[in-house]
Formats: C-alpha cells, sequence, structure tokens
C-alpha cells in the first residue's frame, strides 16, 4: 500500500514543497469546523461521506487524521511549508481542544481506581485507557497483543459495582475453587519454551539453564490461582457487612480488573476470585457499534 509522505495540503514541485490547492481547502475547512466545535469523528465521517480524497484515491478520514492535522504547527508555515492556517485560528483550535480534554478529564475516583488496575484479558498485560474525545472509552493492551475494547465509564464502573453487589449479597462467591483448572499463562508458556531452547543447545551453561528454571518457578507460581482459605473467610466476614460501595472499598478488596476481548469484565478480589459480570452484553454492544464506523 503507498502511504503519503508529503503532509495534507501540500505537493512537492521542483524540490520545492508548495501548497496543494484542493487539499488546503479541506485543512482550512477542518479548522473551522472543529473551531465552530464540531468533533473530530464528526468531521471524518463528514470529509469521508463527501469523498474528499485524503491521498490518491484513498477516502478513508477517521479522527486520528483529524486529530493530527489540528495539531500540526507546520500549518502555521515556517521555512519549508507555506502558511495554510492562521496563527490565531489554530490558537482557536488549540484552545477548543484542550476545552474538550478537561471535560473529558472529570473522572470520579472509582474510575481512575480501575485505571489502575485494568488488565488485558488475552495476555495480562496492563490494559490502558486511551483518551477520545467522545462518550465511549477505548482500552487498550499496552503489551502488543492488539486488544482493544470500547467501553464507556459508566458501564466499566457499573459492572465492578455489580460484581462487588452481588458478592456483598452472596460472600460465598468468594470462595476460591481449590483445585480450579491449571491455565498456563503466556509468559509459562514462553518460560518453558527458553527452556527446551537452552537444553537442546550442544554446550550447556549450567547456570543460565538453572537461572531459567527458577524464573520458569516463579511465573507458574504467579499463575496459579491458589486457594487462600484465611484471607477469604476474613474477607466473606468484612464484605458482608459493606453498606456501601465507594472507592475506598474497591480499593480494599479489588485486586484485580480483566477486561477481555469481548468486552466481559472480571473483578479479581484479593483473595483471587474472580467473579464475571452479567453486563458483558452491553460492553460488547459498544464495541460493536464501534467497529462498524
Ligand atoms: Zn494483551
Amino acid at each position: 500500500m503507498a502511504i503519503r509522505t508529503t503532509l495534507y495540503g501540500y505537493q512537492v514541485k521542483n524540490g520545492k514543497t508548495v501548497i496543494h490547492i484542493e487539499e488546503s481547502e479541506v485543512v482550512k475547512k477542518v479548522f473551522s469546523l472543529y473551531v465552530e466545535g464540531k468533533t473530530l469523528n464528526s468531521i471524518a465521517t463528514m470529509l469521508t461521506e463527501e469523498k474528499v480524497a485524503y491521498f490518491q484515491d484513498e477516502v478513508k478520514w477517521n479522527k486520528n487524521t483529524i486529530n493530527r492535522m489540528i495539531e500540526n504547527e507546520k500549518y502555521m508555515g515556517n521555512e519549508i511549508y507555506p502558511m495554510i492556517i492562521s496563527s490565531s485560528m489554530f490558537n482557536q483550535a488549540k484552545a477548543m481542544k484542550e476545552k474538550k480534554s478537561c471535560k473529558q478529564e472529570t473522572h470520579t475516583p472509582e474510575v481512575e481506581l480501575v485505571r489502575e488496575i485494568a488488565v488485558c484479558g488475552k495476555c495480562g498485560s496492563r490494559f490502558k485507557r486511551v483518551n477520545t474525545w467522545g462518550a465511549r472509552e477505548k482500552w487498550m493492551c499496552s503489551k502488543g497483543c492488539k486488544c482493544s475494547v470500547y467501553i464507556d465509564d459508566a458501564i466499566l464502573e457499573d459492572a465492578v459495582r455489580s460484581n462487588l453487589n452481588r458478592v456483598i449479597e452472596n460472600p460465598d462467591l468468594l470462595n476460591v475453587v481449590a483445585d480450579s483448572q491449571y491455565m498456563p499463562t503466556i509468559d509459562v508458556t514462553k518460560e518453558e519454551n527458553e527452556l527446551i531452547r537452552l537444553l537442546e543447545q550442544p554446550k550447556l551453561d549450567f547456570s543460565v539453564v538453572a537461572k531459567c528454571i527458577l524464573q520458569g518457578a516463579k511465573v507458574r507460581f504467579d499463575c496459579c490461582d491458589y486457594d487462600n482459605g484465611e484471607l477469604t473467610e476474613e474477607l466473606k466476614d468484612e464484605i458482608s457487612s459493606v453498606d456501601k460501595i465507594d472507592y475506598k472499598i474497591m480499593k480494599e478488596y479489588i485486586k484485580q480488573i480483566i477486561i477481555q476481548p469481548a468486552g466481559r469484565i472480571i473483578t479479581v478480589f484479593i483473595n483471587n476470585a474472580k467473579i464475571t459480570n452479567g453486563e458483558a452484553e452491553n460492553a460488547s454492544q459498544f464495541r460493536k457499534k464501534s467497529n462498524e464506523n
């Protein structure tokens, strides 16, 4: 696939960067629409619907393209790029963006907590919330396993609350099944493969092999849901007397929030009990919707 190497709005003629008339009109339009209060998404949709070419015959615009455009200072002109956007227009767009992101940054402490303890349901790495400007939030795996889920804050928080509520109503849900099936994580598999590779070497370095075996044992231990009976009993006792769920309660009893690719949310309590939310359907609907865009 060919990729665009010249900044949108410009073309190179005789080794010089000059304004591309049609494209520069699009750039101006994008800035003025954004300053009027249109969202990145709606501008992208509009350009796509109007079949405005981004590059060659490519007409697919997305909010990232628009976002990069309104953030690009080159449009104000410099020694290489002629000016398309006045600095006052550029600054208006910048101010609009700050205004929008301020609005977005008002999270409840509960959502903040979820941000701290969310992990990817596929590989166990931290799940990170990508800032968007719409109502839905995109969550992405921090290791490149390409998992991403759209869940809005309210649904995520509701799922965690409802899991907690279920446990408060029925503390026995916290009983961790002692002989739950052993499921090696990706880390375990990786360590095992590394050990096999080392053992197949013609010359064995015992200190390296020993280190690998120890590391393997550690990751296997980490991935086991061992039954912590005492902690479970204590937790059941305490949690049954909770009368109001707030940030403090969540922080005290919840160890991890696992977000699965399909949008299912699993709450892991401090004794490793896992409670799955009944609202997974909700989240995946959001996901489907976003895929259609
Ligand atoms: Zn992952």
